[in-house]
């Protein structure tokens, strides 16, 4: 490792300190200070223009967050329509349960009347029955009467025969 930590990068002079060599470069290389405060103009205007690209890219985030934003907004309000809906469609299925339920009710009313109905008509057949069975019964009754006064007027008849001779 060389004693002089500065060497010149000109004529590769070596110095003890960083102000030696600054004071060389003045005395003896006048331009190379100029071409130095060059390089770090060029390296400062770099250093702008990244600096510009990343405002630039900042800027677009920027317009991309607000498009984001624009886009939640939109989904929030489409959401928002959809759960109206859901609401309405769940508040015309309740009205339509209800509707069911007190067709469903009306239904079983119905059901009740026409079981008592055939309960009546099965006691009305019952009472025809009995009051057929009583007629032929009757019928039955009247013939042998029928018969017997037949029966009865024929003796007489006779009877009346029997007197006249
Ligand atoms: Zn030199």
């Amino acid at each position: 490792m060389s004693e002089s930590e500065f060497e010149c990068s000109v004529c590769g002079e070596t110095f003890d300190s960083k102000k030696g060599l600054h004071i060389h470069e003045g005395q003896k290389h006048p331009d190379k200070q100029v071409q130095e405060l060059q390089h770090l103009l060029e390296k400062i205007d770099e250093e702008a223009d990244k600096v510009s690209e990343i405002k630039e890219k900042k800027k677009e985030l920027k317009e991309q967050v607000q498009d984001l934003k624009q886009e939640k907004r939109q989904l929030q309000g489409t959401i928002s329509n959809l759960e109206d809906t859901k609401e309405e469609l769940q508040q015309k299925l309740e009205s339509k349960n209800s509707e069911i339920e007190d067709l469903q009710e009306e239904l079983e009313e119905e059901r009740e009347k026409e079981a008592e109905l055939e309960a009546e008509t099965d006691s009305q057949q019952r009472k025809i029955e009995k009051l057929q069975e009583e007629k032929e019964s009757l019928e039955e009754s009247l013939s042998q009467t029928d018969n017997l006064l037949t029966k009865l007027n024929h003796q007489v008849d006779q009877l009346d025969e029997d007197i006249e001779e």
